[in-house]
């Protein structure tokens, strides 16, 4: 029984949770460009070849790196008073003297609220909170209303002020910088009693192009190697901290994974590959760049699980593929995880933009991600800040995780047919016609994927 003797090998001997911490730990930060993300790369590439992984080599990309060089905020009105601010990555510079103008808090900041209160956003500092509207589209929002920056705030106190992208690897339409929550509440408060609040907010950033690498190992099928399941997880943070539970604990499931279904290779008829991305939080870069050098494999690849985050699993999140419903739900109901309050589950729906599935949704591959429940309920909201340490991740739950995709992974590769068909770009769009989504893709630029791709690797 290979898939008991898997299971077993992950519960006694799992080597996930000091993988962790040699990421998040040891290396800590790994934004792309910087000496962690190097650090990092060669980890899990030594990793995957003491696995005894089939072909584990480093496939490279081109990306546009940023790095932050001046980030300060003033309260003019308060005799500039300074306040801690973070800039978004790929915001553009301000003026050297810096951009100066009167505060205006939204709620929401998404179309309605700016439409109706368009009068008070032109040429001035729009702050709006992290949730609920997704952090890449408030940015050409509140540029496409007149906003002259905005001022992105944490939606939960404790002085942190989040990392996150104005833009996909583009500069976006207007200066973007992140403050705290406290900040934002003291701001408010001025506004209360002494009326209107200017700042003069400075931010200057390095962009330069660089390489970057998604490290790739596999297990070749013993009767089908041609036809290939990858799973993958991305191991890039932000520059702000370790990021110990985004994506340390995703890559370190997908790398589980790969250690536990080495130890039953001679039962996969399919190939599995396994992938660690590079550049994910800027941008998806790097599994935009493995669907760009994969395009010939893109046929008779079946499946793509992503892992980003990695905690306690809870159900598997199908995108753009109703066809695996019966397979995934057949599977689910073999997953036994103790002391999981509901049982596990399937769910199909229209897909979320905003991670390393998205470029093989785009190009019509069936994905599955493993939905992740910390086990501290408040432990995915240290995402994207200092905060996001190791002692968030719940040990557990990397094992849980990784059990979860070499389950999935072994039943697919031997499946008598192939459970999913692949997608056209037509019937994908079809799919989504009406959707926030189709907004969102519209934001954000995501959409064609042919021209993704043609500007992240064909510009310069
Ligand atoms: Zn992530």
């Amino acid at each position: 029984m290979p898939e008991k003797k898997m299971l077993a090998d992950i519960e006694q001997n799992s080597e996930a949770w000091e993988n962790l911490l040699v990421l998040a730990d040891d290396i800590g930060v790994r934004v792309a460009g910087g000496e962690g993300e190097i650090r990092a790369r060669d980890f899990l590439l030594k990793t995957f070849a003491r696995y005894g992984l089939d072909d584990v080599h480093l496939e490279s990309f081109r990306h546009r790196a940023w790095q932050p060089k001046r980030e300060e905020l003033l309260v003019t009105s308060e005799d500039d008073r300074p306040l801690a601010c973070r800039s978004s990555a790929l915001s553009p510079s301000t003026p050297q003297e810096g951009l100066e103008g009167e505060v205006v808090f939204l709620e929401r900041c998404d179309e309605e609220e700016l439409a109706a209160r368009a009068d008070e956003v032109r040429g001035r500092i729009v702050a709006a909170p992290y949730y609920p509207v997704a952090r890449q589209l408030k940015t050409p929002l509140a540029a496409r209303y007149g906003a002259s920056a905005l001022l992105e705030y944490r939606s939960f106190s404790g002085q942190l002020q989040p990392a996150r992208t104005c833009a996909f690897q583009q500069l976006g339409g207007l200066p973007v910088a992140s403050i705290s929550l406290e900040d934002a509440e003291y701001l408010k408060r001025l506004q209360q009693r002494r009326g209107p609040v200017r700042l003069r907010l400075r931010l200057e950033s390095h962009i330069e192009s660089k390489e970057s690498w998604n490290v790739v190992g596999q297990l070749t099928g013993t009767e089908r190697p041609h036809e290939i399941l990858v799973t993958g997880g991305h191991y890039d943070s932000w520059h702000v901290g370790p990021g110990a539970t985004d994506n340390a604990s995703g890559v370190v499931a997908v790398v589980e994974a790969a250690r536990a279904l080495a130890g039953v290779r001679q039962h996969l008829k399919r190939s599995v590959r396994f992938v660690a991305f590079g550049v994910e939080e800027s941008g998806l870069v790097g599994s935009w760049a493995y669907v760009h050098q994969h395009q010939d494999e893109l046929d008779d690849t079946i499946l793509m699980i992503n892992n980003d985050v990695g905690g306690r699993p809870s159900r598997l999140a199908i995108a753009g593929a109703e066809d695996l419903v019966p397979s995934m739900e057949e599977i689910a109901r073999r997953v036994q995880i103790k002391d999981l309050q509901q049982p596990f589950a399937v769910d199909c729906g229209v897909p979320s933009w905003g991670s390393d599935h998205f470029p093989f949704y785009a190009e019509g591959v069936p994905t599955l991600g493993v939905g992740g429940e910390a086990v501290n309920p408040d432990a995915r909201l240290y995402g994207h800040t200092r905060a996001d340490t190791a002692d968030k991740v719940y040990p557990r739950g990397l094992s849980e995780a990784a059990a979860v995709n070499a389950q999935v992974l072994l039943a697919v590769a031997n499946a008598d047919e192939r459970p999913a068909r692949r997608r056209t770009q037509q019937e994908l769009e079809r799919s989504f016609v009406g959707t926030n989504l189709q907004e969102a893709l519209a934001l954000v630029e995501m959409w064609p994927p042919q021209e993704v791709m043609a500007r992240y690797f064909n510009a310069d």
